[in-house]
Formats: C-alpha cells, sequence, structure tokens
C-alpha cells in the first residue's frame, strides 16, 4: 500500500452541516500519469487533466471518496493545495520553474520545493459591506472558470465571475456597482482563495533587480507529467519484459517505486 498524507482544504466541498475540508491523499501512481498523457493527446483542457488527477490521488475527502465532479467544485486555492501535496508526496525532486528578469532578460531558473509553497494561509471573510451594500463571497472553482472561459475579453469573463460568486443580500445586480465598488469586490474575491495564486521572487544575480512572478501549481504539474508519457511508456515496458508483469500492475505502483525499478533495470535515471 502507498503512503498517505492528510491536508486541511482552506474551504473544501459544501456538506449538510460542515464542509469537507479534511484530505487524505495517497501518492501518484502510473494510472494517473498514464490520464495526463492521454488528456494532453486529447487536447483537452488542463483543468479536466487536474480533476482527473485530484480524484485519482484523493483518497477521501471528509468521509468519503470524491470523483471528477467534485474536484471540479473545489475552489481554484484548494486544487492548487492538492497538487502541491500530490507533488510532494509523488515526487523526489524539486518543481524547477524558470522566470526571465524584467530588467536584463538573463534567464532565471528555480528549484521551488512544493512543501514550502504550501505555507498556511488566512481567506478573507466571506461576507464584506461595501458603501452600505452587503455582499456575500463564496470562492471561485474551476467549474466557474469553465463557464467564463469562452467570454470574449477579460472584462466579460470577469464580471460573469463576480455574478457567479458574490450575490447582493438585499437583492441587485453586482455588475450594475459603480466600477470601484466592482474593483474592490474583484479584490476580495482573489482573498476570498488566497492558496489560488503563489507569487514568486528572486533577485536576479546578473543585474540585482528583484524578479516576481507567479506559479499555476496545477499546471505545472499536468505538464509536467504529460512531458514524460514517452518515459513512462518505456518504464512500463522494461519492467514487464524484466518480470513478466501485466501493464496494469505496473501503472498500479507508487511512482517512486516504479522509478526505482526502472533506475535498477538500466532505464532512465528517476
Ligand atoms: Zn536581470
Amino acid at each position: 500500500m502507498a503512503a498517505t498524507h492528510d491536508i486541511l482544504l482552506l474551504h473544501g466541498l459544501a456538506a449538510e452541516a460542515t464542509p469537507r475540508r479534511r484530505a487524505r491523499l495517497r501518492s501518484m501512481t502510473g494510472a494517473e500519469e498514464e490520464g495526463c498523457v492521454a488528456a494532453a493527446e486529447q487536447g483537452l483542457p488542463v483543468r479536466v487533466a487536474l480533476s482527473r488527477l485530484i480524484a485519482g490521488c484523493v483518497e477521501r475527502l471528509g468521509d468519503a471518496p470524491i470523483a471528477e465532479e467534485d474536484a471540479e467544485a473545489l475552489s481554484i486555492g484548494d486544487r492548487e493545495t492538492l497538487a502541491l501535496a500530490i507533488r510532494a508526496a509523488s515526487f523526489a525532486g524539486p518543481m524547477r520553474a524558470r522566470l526571465a528578469c524584467t530588467a536584463c532578460g538573463e534567464a532565471l531558473d528555480l528549484a521551488l520545493g512544493p512543501r514550502e509553497l504550501l505555507a498556511p494561509a488566512t481567506p478573507a471573510a466571506p461576507r464584506l459591506e461595501l458603501g452600505g451594500v452587503r455582499l456575500a463571497f463564496r470562492p471561485v472553482t474551476a467549474r466557474d472558470q469553465a463557464a467564463v472561459a469562452d467570454l470574449a475579453g477579460e472584462e466579460a469573463a470577469g464580471a460573469a465571475m463576480l455574478s457567479r460568486c458574490v450575490t447582493i443580500e438585499d437583492d441587485g445586480d453586482i455588475t450594475a456597482l459603480p466600477r470601484p465598488a466592482q474593483e474592490a469586490t474583484a479584490a476580495h474575491l482573489l482573498a476570498l482563495d488566497p492558496m489560488a495564486e503563489t507569487l514568486l521572487s528572486c533577485v536576479c544575480p546578473a543585474c540585482g533587480a528583484v524578479v516576481e512572478g507567479s506559479l499555476d501549481a496545477g499546471a505545472f504539474l499536468v505538464e509536467e507529467i504529460a512531458r514524460r508519457g514517452p518515459a513512462l511508456a518505456r518504464e512500463v515496458l522494461l519492467i514487464a519484459r524484466a518480470t513478466g508483469w501485466g501493464e496494469q500492475a505496473i501503472l498500479a505502483m507508487p511512482r517512486q517505486r516504479r522509478l526505482r525499478y526502472a533506475a535498477l533495470l538500466g532505464g532512465e535515471a528517476p
């Protein structure tokens, strides 16, 4: 059996009495990696691949397992938290990202520890009074992102997102509020789900400028796995030839164990 890890999500899934926030996850197996490779080959959005990955690696959320559609109903920040936790449980090395220095153009290679990026964060309150208007917020989910993905223009997508996630308690249309109030509402919606965005900052060794960027951990992980599609196939073949084990059995192994076996057999180093 693969080791399991527990992690507490900031929002979780709405349930009857208390939200389901405690996630028990196991490390990734080749089956989940194969799912990401297939999603990339079919040209599916990263969001869909990440939902599959989360549904595969989360054994329980609260007191029950989760399906792909439950993963779509999680907040973006909770999905990022799970992506980082799954990465930490399944990979030995750091996440290698590259930023370009905005001052001199130097390429900056970063090695990011997923565990360090899982710093505790505090969400803003779900209610806010703004100029006498009482607003209630819920965090943006993957389903919301999918719903506004096809709208033309950032402004239309932003307005649609506010309408989906913020309600005026005494009735009214959020997009009818004055522009500054809408901007404050959008900022509060972001603050409700602080794990949705991981900001990166480093000093350029060439010119000393402070370079800032952000990491989409879910997309990073899905792409990292999809890129290894050919390596995954080689590892499965190598182990199958040497042992006679079936493909399903090899894909069901925790990723690190499969990599160790393949390395012993002279395949790619982990
Ligand atoms: Zn520089």
